[in-house]
């Protein structure tokens, strides 16, 4: 149910409802818009007294939230959700290019790589400790060791840090270095993992599953936000179809439905969505000119020596010339880069 409280109610009032919604057995969740707040009432609906609430003189009006996804709707929220990270706005008018390489592989190769994204204008810097491989045989990353080349490279650039949280048993010991949370697409429905990095208060980008519908992504995102932690990007990074000639196929299309449906921040990965860097480019423009709030970009000093995901990963002069080329399709989608 989503409460919509008068203009002029007070931190008093808000407190007064919320503390209602939980003697219902319920869940509060404030939303503190321009012009009013709302606040959701999340839960089993049947507890949900409504004569009480609209009894309240500080309530306008109850609606209830007709979509099975409540607190990531654009009914909850109409505004967009401009996620802060260390003064880095993911969601808002200019976009947001988080690039760096698959896996932190060695200190030299992530700091030229942090250096290289850095000076070409990435905002957040991306790299994997605990990789997620197809194969058990195959480089399953540097884990504390990857994070804290991770947190030095932050050091060094100034960028803020994403990477890959792929167990709730590693949400402490990543959560003391990483300034974002990423939920890998082969974890998408991990809801054990959802529910514990909605417990803390680190934003995570929430990458979509492999064969992953719309509603379920957005319905992962609600485990996230369900828990307290409202700070969540979704990441589009290419889905399963009968196509063999690129690793995935990006679901453009999944874009500005997104948008329409949900307040979150978007962006789109064309690494993993194509699995070629030479598509790299022209999906990347394509994601900009399609609505998205930025996108993540694999960068490696040297591609074909990369221990992971090479066929898709840009050079720095390629990465260089890609932030250059995003430029007039930034400013035509009317987005600053
Ligand atoms: C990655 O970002 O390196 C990664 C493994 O992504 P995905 O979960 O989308 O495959
Ligand atoms: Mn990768």
């Amino acid at each position: 149910m989503i409460i919509v409280l008068k203009p002029k109610a007070s931190d008093k009032d808000i407190k007064a409802i919320s503390d209602k919604i939980r003697k219902f057995g319920m869940a509060p969740h404030v939303s503190k818009g321009e012009q009013r707040t709302i606040i959701g009432a999340v839960g089993d609906e049947r507890l949900f007294n409504q004569d009480q609430v609209l009894a309240m003189p500080c309530v306008e009006k109850v609606l209830p939230i007709l979509k099975p996804y409540k607190l990531v709707s654009r009914e909850f929220k109409k505004e967009d959700t401009i996620v802060n990270v260390r003064g880095v706005k993911i969601g808002g008018n200019k976009l947001v290019v988080m690039a760096g390489p698959c896996s932190v592989e060695s200190k030299q190769q992530l700091l030229i790589a942090a250096k290289a994204v850095k000076a070409a204008g990435a905002t957040i810097l991306r790299g994997g400790a605990f990789k997620p491989r197809t194969s058990p045989y195959a480089f399953q990353g540097l884990e504390e060791e990857g994070l804290k080349l991770l947190a030095e490279a932050r050091e060094e650039t100034g960028l803020p840090i994403v990477t890959e949280v792929m167990s709730s048993v590693d949400v402490g010991l990543i959560g003391k270095y990483t300034d974002i949370f990423q939920i890998g697409a082969r974890n998408m429905q991990n809801f054990k993992l959802l529910k514990m990095v909605g417990r803390t208060k680190t934003p995570v980008l929430l990458k979509r599953g492999l064969s992953a519908t719309l509603m379920e992504l957005l319905m992962s995102a609600e485990y996230i936000m369900s828990e307290g932690n409202h700070n969540v990007i979704l990441c589009e990074r290419g889905i399963r179809t009968f196509c063999d000639h690129t690793r995935n196929t990006l679901d453009l299309n999944i874009v500005p439905v997104l948008k329409k449906l949900t307040h979150l921040p978007v962006i789109v990965d064309p690494s993993h969505g194509t699995g070629k860097a030479d598509l790299v480019n022209p999906m990347a423009r394509a994601g900009i000119a399609c609505g998205s709030d930025g996108l993540m970009i694999e960068v490696h000093p040297n591609p074909v020596e990369a221990v992971s995901d090479g066929d898709q990963s840009l050079t720095p002069k390629d990465f260089a010339q890609l932030m250059k080329d995003l430029k007039p399709f930034a400013k035509a989608a009317g987005r600053t880069l």
